[in-house]
């Protein structure tokens, strides 16, 4: 196994915000254009490359990832420079605490999560949980100097760069930038099939699955891979049944989240291609949350069958989210065998 570490940071620490995501697509299409037929992206900013097949009957097959992550918009700069802000994307307010941020404006500005310091709290203040509200971006400038630079509808993202520990990567924006990242290894390594491969890097999920829902319209797919992380709560206090998966048990068949229940057809047509291949698998129920997979199985008519792949990630929404390499690696094998095989399998209603 020999991941291109590398690459992946480079598209973890790439800004992103949702409705914001230029930056990651010229990156994208910079990294995938040797290896795909067509490259184009639509009005709202999704980015779709097709692989065609060699059959005249092809299927379309869809798979999508979001290259968006969780951020913020400017709201307001107050009479001292300090700037408020309104979320894009579920975060969990107490994670924000003393993070540094980019605000995205006329140029990048590194900022600080300020709130409430401990020693100036009420002893009601100290046992509430913050709320967002609690937060306020500080730039070390001034009105006059924050408002050459920055406006009402900027937007800004979490600053943390890659590092690796142990077997594990860790970094901001994991979320969703390593199944980018597994997309654009699998564009590298797949053979030709019979159907046609939409690669689609989708905009806007974080903020409810917008992009996926125009790119699915668009391309009608019989068949759909949502490519997405999970949680993975193997951590100290979880129970057995709370852990949904665990970090370095392979890459995660996805059988339904809050948005979808998969394709039983394609769940087991999974399982199969993993147990095929040798690649190491472990089930997906996640009962809240959701992703593009929604979207893909849906926003067509007659629906697609779909399923997904799911990367096990620790400490998910915040500025260090974890994941393991080994299952970064099932993932791309799993993604290239799961297209390729497909007209292996026997796709009637059994
Ligand atoms: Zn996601």
């Amino acid at each position: 196994m020999l991941l291109n570490t590398a690459l992946l940071k480079k598209i973890a620490e790439t800004p992103g915000a949702p409705g914001r995501e230029q930056k990651m697509r010229e990156l994208i299409v910079k990294e995938i254009k040797p290896y795909v037929d067509l490259l184009e992206t639509d009005n709202m900013g999704n980015l779709i490359a097709l692989v065609k097949g060699k059959s005249k009957q092809a299927h379309k097959v869809m798979i999508g990832a979001h290259m968006d992550e969780i951020g913020f918009i400017v709201t307001h700069v107050d009479d001292h420079g300090f700037v408020r802000f309104h979320t894009l994307g579920g975060f969990d307010p107490k994670t924000l605490t003393a993070q540094r941020v980019i605000v995205h404006g006329k140029k990048d500005l590194v900022g600080v999560m300020g709130s409430k310091p401990i020693h100036v709290m009420t002893s009601e203040e100290r046992s509430k949980v913050p709320v967002i509200n609690d937060y306020f971006i500080d730039l070390g400038m001034g009105k006059k100097e924050v408002d050459k630079y920055v406006a009402v509808g900027d937007v800004i993202t979490r600053e943390r760069e890659l590092i690796e520990m142990g077997d594990c990567v860790n970094c901001k924006s994991l979320d969703n930038r390593v199944s980018v990242f597994i997309l654009i290894e699998t564009l590298k390594q797949l053979k030709k099939t019979d159907n046609d491969v939409y690669a689609v890097f989708t905009v806007q999920e974080e903020v409810g699955i917008r992009g996926a829902q125009v790119a699915a319209l668009k391309i009608q797919p019989d068949f759909g891979f949502g490519l997405d992380t999970t949680i993975a709560f193997d951590v100290p206090g979880a129970k057995e049944y709370e852990k949904v998966t665990e970090l370095g048990k392979g890459a995660a068949i996805k059988i339904m989240d809050a948005s979808t229940i998969c394709d039983y057809r394609m769940v087991d047509y999974m399982r199969q291609t993993a147990t095929r291949h040798k690649i190491k698998w472990q089930p997906e129920i996640l009962t809240a949350g959701g992703t593009d997979t929604a979207a893909i199985q849906r926003h067509v008519a007659g629906g697609s069958i779909s399923g997904a792949v799911s990367i096990p990630t620790r400490h998910i929404h915040q500025v260090i989210e974890m994941c393991h390499k080994e299952d970064i690696a099932c993932g791309i094998r799993l993604l290239k065998h799961s297209i390729e095989d497909l007209s292996r399998y026997d796709w009637s209603f059994k």
